[in-house]
């Protein structure tokens, strides 16, 4: 500490607590459901979970096998969190960082040619190969997989894997044989032979947590889980799990502030709510720069007390407000739910991630990246 300087501590109760017990669970769970690798994905920030907390606690339990990240900076962010297992590093844009993976032993996804030679030249030695099946977006085109293949071996590098991404896979139907996961794992099959001519022991890989959940012949040698690792999201192989999988995320801040609003006021900016009757607020120290989405203003709710509570008024930049009307011994510094499982002397009651999403407009994903930085993350 610098001389003259105090450390100041969480003085704002608002915070993002995450179940590390839960994560290990649904981890094993998923990877004996799989019966494959798992590969647990930790791109930006774990989901918004914190990638040091989440990959150093999940390798602790030992219950996963790998890590994906996207970017290089994230791999290394890992290595310096003291994280041993492998890493994927399965983002564009690594040229330039061959260097650094090789030095922290990071393994690339190459999804272009074009990256070999300087792989070759700096890199480390073992690489995965991505294939575009109808994604659109990274990985070499089918047609030319063997070829690269071949240039990657003829330079002395090592195939470990070859992998593909699923466009489709929470959406379509399995029972469709026309849909298009179908489809890309069909031309996956025939990469995977044709690369495993070149390199039998390469890791074939294609699913994502809902081609693992729906799709099983696509679990192939490892599966790159990230949603329902995090709990996110319900699919019907869950049902075949031995543990039910739990939301590892609750997004919790406290009362700040308890008002009486009369018949005819209105709150917060824009006036977009108006008191119909006597009614009480609650002032909760939370807004869209933490990453309470804006668009829950006339939608959204908390858990206060074990009951969900209407937000009322527009969420504004550090503040949000609930009609605690109906919650009598409400009182200032009792916990608000904004994401997660909350109970109290009115009972119980959990807001899913994809419950907040549909209230925002947005997807669960972007529900748990979209809580920012200013929200400290507390482990338990
Ligand atoms: C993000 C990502 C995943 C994980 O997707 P989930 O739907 O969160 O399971 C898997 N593979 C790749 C290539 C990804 O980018």
């Amino acid at each position: 500490m610098e001389a003259g300087g105090a450390a100041v501590g969480p003085i704002r109760p608002t915070a993002v607590e995450i179940d590390l017990a839960a994560l290990a669970d649904n981890a094993r769970a998923i990877a004996g459901l799989a019966a494959t690798s798992l590969c647990a994905v930790v791109k930006a920030d774990a989901y918004g979970h914190g990638a040091p907390g989440v990959a150093t606690a999940l390798e602790a339990a030992g219950a996963v096998a790998s890590f994906a990240v996207s970017l290089v900076e994230e791999g290394v962010q890992l290595r310096d969190a003291g994280v041993r297992a492998p890493v994927l590093v399965m983002g564009p844009s690594q040229r330039g960082g061959y260097a650094e993976m090789r030095a922290r032993d990071l393994t690339p996804v190459v999804s272009d040619a074009g990256d070999l030679d300087e792989l070759a030249r700096v890199g480390p030695r073992a690489l995965h190969l991505k294939v575009d099946t109808g994604m659109g977006r990274l990985g070499v085109p089918v047609a030319d997989a063997a070829a690269v293949a071949a240039r990657a071996r003829a330079l002395g590098l090592e195939l470990a894997g070859v992998m593909t991404h699923l466009a489709s896979a929470d959406t379509d139907d399995p029972g469709e044989p026309g849909c298009q996961t179908w489809r890309q794992l069909d031309a996956f099959a025939g990469v995977v032979a044709a690369v495993r001519a070149l390199a039998p022991a390469a890791l074939r890989h294609a699913a994502n947590s809902s081609g693992t959940m729906l799709f099983p012949s696509a679990r192939l040698d490892l599966v790159r889980v990230g949603r329902a690792l995090y709990g996110n999201g319900a699919w019907p192989a869950d049902a075949a799990l031995a543990t039910p999988r739990r939301q590892a995320m609750r997004f919790v801040t406290h009362v700040a502030q308890l008002r009486h609003v009369a018949v005819g006021d209105h709150v917060g900016y824009g006036a977009l709510w108006t008191a119909t009757r006597p009614t009480r607020c609650a002032v909760l120290p939370v807004g869209y720069a933490d990453g309470l989405p804006r668009r829950v203003t006339g939608t959204g709710a908390v858990v206060i007390g074990g009951r969900r509570c209407p937000l009322v008024g527009a969420v504004s930049m550090d503040i949000a407000l609930a009609d605690v009307t109906a919650l009598p011994g409400v009182a200032l510094g009792d916990e608000a739910v904004l994401l997660g499982a909350g109970a109290g002397p009115h009972g119980e009651d959990t807001i899913t991630t994809a419950e907040l999403a549909a209230w925002s407009g947005l997807t669960p994903y972007e529900v748990t990246c979209g809580i920012s930085k200013r929200v400290p993350r507390v482990y338990r």
